[in-house]
């Protein structure tokens, strides 16, 4: 038995963490719904928008926060990031499970509003292999990498604060785990409440 109402996840983990690329593979997945994040970042050569982020100006960006539209946002690193999510109810209701890949301080306000969303906190193997990747990957210049790797070292420090650790050393085992700890979350019991009172159910006198 397994709830019908789908869980929020909550991806996080700091840049080279490869979070983007197992969350791109949960969401292939039917029962995965991916909310797309707004940010004022530039994109990326490979980046649309739309598909990647709703990519926004500063002032774009404001006029979101002061109208209520956004879950979340944070800045990181120097950009604005935000989540703008009117229906995750309605998401979670039809059954999906519902993921954000957001940074740390946003996750944790998510967490205040979505009591029983998961937090996953994913890390590379090692310190080596995190700078490896993003010097290899080729989209930041050497003053962003310092400077995300720099912040990645205070993200880690706060994983002790997430539900559950994934450790993404091969992308399909990442991507595994986190499906077997969504299976997991969804036979608890407080999810299966309604169903399980139907059992005892005497009808009303
Ligand atoms: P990137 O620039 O590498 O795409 O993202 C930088 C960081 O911002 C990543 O840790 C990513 O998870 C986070 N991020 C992306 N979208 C959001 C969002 O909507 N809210 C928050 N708080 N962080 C986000």
């Amino acid at each position: 038995m397994k709830s019908k109402k789908g869980v929020l996840v909550i991806v996080s983990g700091p840049s080279g963490s490869g979070k983007g690329t197992v969350v791109a593979e949960l969401v292939k997945e039917d029962n995965f719904f991916f909310f797309i994040s707004a940010t004022t970042r530039k994109p990326r050569n490979y980046e649309v928008d739309g598909e990647h982020y709703f990519f926004k100006t500063e002032e774009e960006f404001k006029k979101m926060i002061e109208n209520n539209e956004l879950l979340e946002w944070a800045n990181f690193c120097g950009n604005f990031y935000g989540t703008p999510i009117s229906y995750v109810k309605q998401k979670l209701d039809e059954g999906k499970n519902v993921i954000l890949e957001i940074e740390v301080v946003g996750a944790l306000k998510v967490k205040e509003i979505y009591n029983d969303c998961i937090l996953i906190f994913l890390i590379p193997p090692n310190i080596t292999e995190l700078s490896r990747r993003l010097a290899n990957r080729g989209t930041e210049d050497e003053e962003t990498i310092k400077k995300r790797i720099n912040r990645a070292v205070e993200e880690i420090e706060i994983a002790p604060k997430y539900d559950y650790v994934v450790v993404n050393e091969v992308v399909e085992q990442a991507k595994t785990d986190i499906k077997t700890i969504v299976s997991a979350e969804l036979m608890r019991y407080h999810r299966l409440k309604e169903t399980i009172d139907l059992f005892t159910y005497k009808g009303e006198n």
